[in-house]
């Protein structure tokens, strides 16, 4: 059905906007449990897919499992237990049997499920064995009530939608199914031309494969045609907004001669890499085009990124204009200052620091200056945009560590007349999909080489046990001079369990013989900040030689001095995130080391993963491996990006599918840059609900 065709429901029936408590015998009270999973609307159950499917035909008895196959076993719950870990996190385990014998599951922090997972409970559950310990770990579970035992006596892929308490999965696949009848009424955001030339399905009947598939050929097409308009509609967004902001003449031209670069370059105590140098010319090239510059700077940590951001500031300070510098703290502000001032003294230009403890005099001072247009390099935190700080010139944003400035804040900006030329710089190494899928509509210049001079960094991953000889080998760096980072996981959003364990590590070290001569410091998230600040100040200073630390940004502090970092259950940090800490080593000319310790509940797999590390120093290499090996959503900066989530498209496996959909958003773009055609609505409709801020930009022409 097309969306021509699309009726609005007649009267009694229900359609894609109904509510949830309409559909026979669901009513008010279940529907405000839909409501805790944000599902009010037919139309959102539908998009609520299964987050997989129990494979009914790959059933295996206990006596035939192998390891490091994905299987699926029907058992009873024999024993069932909560278990305290050394690190005072409550895992779970219980054993499930069958007729031919019992297989051990483990899950990790998971001590609620004792409650589901009774003895004597019949459940299904899925997963790998792991090949060292025969255990299954994290299985997917499933309790086996009615319907399920039908469906998988049918032999057929069970769809396994995420849950809340008080939803079972049988009550969820009974409403889905209710759902569908509206299916083939939902407006289908796929203009019809993309649909017909690609061979795409209808949205309905993809949805309904989605769901309930008849087979693995029909779940793959629906998975696809679902990822790929999943895609398409992110597309359709950078494609637009591409458009509009490229566009010459909305932007300033904000490169002076390049006489104060000039100037500050010639006093920097080092040459700059061929990397800088490539990386300095493309930015200042944007910056003499009258079209606004959306370029990302990405290097590893230590690579080289502020001075290149600062002569790109001279060259806009130059020419007349304001330039904003921000960084995610304060701490990393007032640091950044520090540095820029360093280097800026020879070009004459005063950097000024502009955050929440810049005393009122000052400020005031300051806002004064800037509101009057004058030329000048201010260093704040992300804020400096938001407040209320009048820069009538601003020319040039750079914006340190965040990737997705600029949406929001560029089209606030453009709302104002022009749109400064805006600068991110990133340590995350962004792999190649999802710098197509996300920032379509960004430049990129990349750091690769590692400025000379830095001494060697070694990587070893080695087990807890030998815990006592890395406190050797840090004894003997600490007291030949040197600095350690010992740097524990987020354990938890709010940080109460990381900060407990962050102070029990910091104790056992302090109360270690061998390191009773030394000052060992604690950093974590529940600090106040002026605490914070001693800490870092005190291992900046050297008089703290050992920092166990759980934060990672306050990590971002420039201590060449440090050689030695400890990174305990390792495995919980992604390979990316695990290559920029190491990076706050071996930043001077001494040898340095990281020392990768993987928790006692590591698995095999965990373990090889952390093995990567050793094999190469390339951020971009480990940053392809982490999108392979555990996926886009544990990518670190990802998740705290503000991407759109993309639910079905899997960027490491996707990557024809991107490109297919950056075709289709191009082609659908050119042929109707303002959306305006009917067989558009749906498009625009849903782009609109998605991305209001920046599509009114776009698509007010
Ligand atoms: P990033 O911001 O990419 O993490 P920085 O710009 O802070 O890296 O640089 C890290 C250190 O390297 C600084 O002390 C900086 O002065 C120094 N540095 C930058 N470029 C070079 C170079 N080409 N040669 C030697 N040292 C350099
Ligand atoms: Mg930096």
């Amino acid at each position: 059905m097309s969306a021509s065709t699309m009726t609005s429901a007649g009267p009694g029936r229900l359609g894609p906007d109904s509510r949830i408590q309409f559909l026979s015998g669901v009513g008010p009270a279940r529907a405000r449990v839909f409501e805790r999973l944000g599902l009010n609307t037919v139309e959102q159950l539908l998009r609520h897919y299964p987050r997989t499917y129990l494979d009914a035909r790959r059933f295996v008895s206990v006596k035939d499992l192998q390891p490091g196959e994905l299987v699926t076993v029907v058992g009873t719950v024999r024993h069932a237990a909560a278990l305290r870990t050394r690190g005072g996190r409550t895992d779970f385990s219980a054993t499930v049997a069958d007729a031919t014998g019992s297989l051990p599951c483990y899950f990790f922090g998971q001590p609620f499920l004792a409650r589901t997972l009774k003895p004597g409970t019949k459940v299904v559950v899925s997963g790998e064995i792991d090949p060292l310990d025969h255990r299954m770990m994290n299985p997917m579970f499933e309790v086996i009530e009615g319907d399920m035992e039908s469906l998988l006596h049918a032999g057929r892929l069970v769809p396994v939608h995420a849950l809340t308490r008080g939803l079972t999965a049988r009550s969820m696949r009974q409403v889905v199914r209710l759902g569908l009848d509206a299916a083939d009424r939902m407006s289908d955001p796929l203009p019809a031309e993309i649909r017909d030339s690609r061979g795409l399905s209808s949205l309905g009947e993809a949805l309904r494969q989605i769901h309930f598939p008849d087979d693995d050929a029909s779940l793959q097409a629906a998975r696809s045609r679902l990822a790929f308009e999943e895609l398409f509609l992110l597309q359709a967004v950078l494609e637009l907004r591409r458009r509009v902001l490229s566009e010459e003449g909305r932007g300033l031209v904000t490169a002076g001669p390049g006489e104060l670069a000039r100037a500050a370059r010639e006093a920097l105590p080092f040459t700059l890499t061929d990397d800088q140098e490539r990386a300095i010319g493309e930015i200042v090239a944007d910056l003499a085009r009258g079209a606004p510059m959306h370029r990302l700077l990405i290097g590893d940590v230590g690579s080289g990124k502020t001075v290149v951001a600062l002569l790109a500031a001279l060259y806009a300070v130059e020419a007349g204009h304001q330039v904003a510098f921000m960084a995610p703290t304060e701490i990393l502000a007032r640091q950044h200052a520090v540095t820029l001032q360093r280097h800026a003294v020879a070009a004459g230009v005063q950097p000024w620091l502009l955050t929440g403890s810049t005393p009122a005099a000052d400020r005031r001072a300051l806002r004064t200056r800037l509101a009057a247009g004058e030329p000048m390099l201010v260093v704040g935190t992300h804020a400096l945009l938001e407040e209320k700080v009048a820069m009538p010139k601003l020319g040039l944003a750079i914006v340190d560590e965040q990737h997705r400035f600029g949406v929001q804040q560029r089209a606030t900006l453009a709302k104002k007349g022009v749109i400064p030329d805006v600068l991110v710089l990133t340590a995350t190494p962004i792999p190649r999909t999802l710098a197509l899928a996300f920032y379509g509509d960004l430049e990129v210049s990349r750091l690769h080489s590692r400025p000379a001079g830095r001494g060697r960094l070694v990587t070893r991953v080695t087990g807890e046990e030998k815990f006592p000889q890395v406190l050797e080998f840090m004894a003997r760096e600490l007291g030949a001079g040197r600095q350690a980072f010992v740097v524990l996981p987020l354990i938890e959003e709010g940080g109460r369990l990381e900060a407990r364990a962050a102070e029990a590590e910091f104790e056992r070290l302090r109360a270690h013989p061998l390191m009773r001569p030394f000052a060992v410091g604690l950093l974590h998230g529940r600090l106040k900040p002026e605490a914070k600040q001693a800490v870092m100040d005190g291992f900046a200073a050297g008089t703290i030689q050992a920092l166990v630390t759980t934060t990672v940004v306050e990590v971002g502090v420039d201590v060449p001095n440090a050689t030695l970092m400890v990174v305990e259950s390792a495995e919980r940090f992604g390979l990316t995130q695990l290559h920029q800490l190491r990076g706050r080593v071996g930043r001077g000319e001494h040898r340095s080391v990281c020392v990768l310790i993987p928790g006692a509940a590591a698995t095999s797999r965990a373990r090889e993963r952390l093995a990567e590390m050793t094999r190469t120093e390339d951020g971009f290499e480990l940053a392809e491996a982490d999108l392979r090996l555990r996926g886009m959503g544990e990518l670190w900066g990802v998740r705290q990006s503000g991407l759109p989530r993309l639910r079905l498209a899997d960027l490491a496996r996707d990557e024809e599918l991107v490109l297919a959909a950056r075709d289709a958003a191009r082609e659908v773009v050119a042929a109707d840059p303002q959306l305006a055609r009917p067989a558009h609505a749906p498009l625009r409709e849903i782009l609109f609900a998605q991305y209001r801020e920046p599509l009114e930009l776009a698509l007010a022409g």
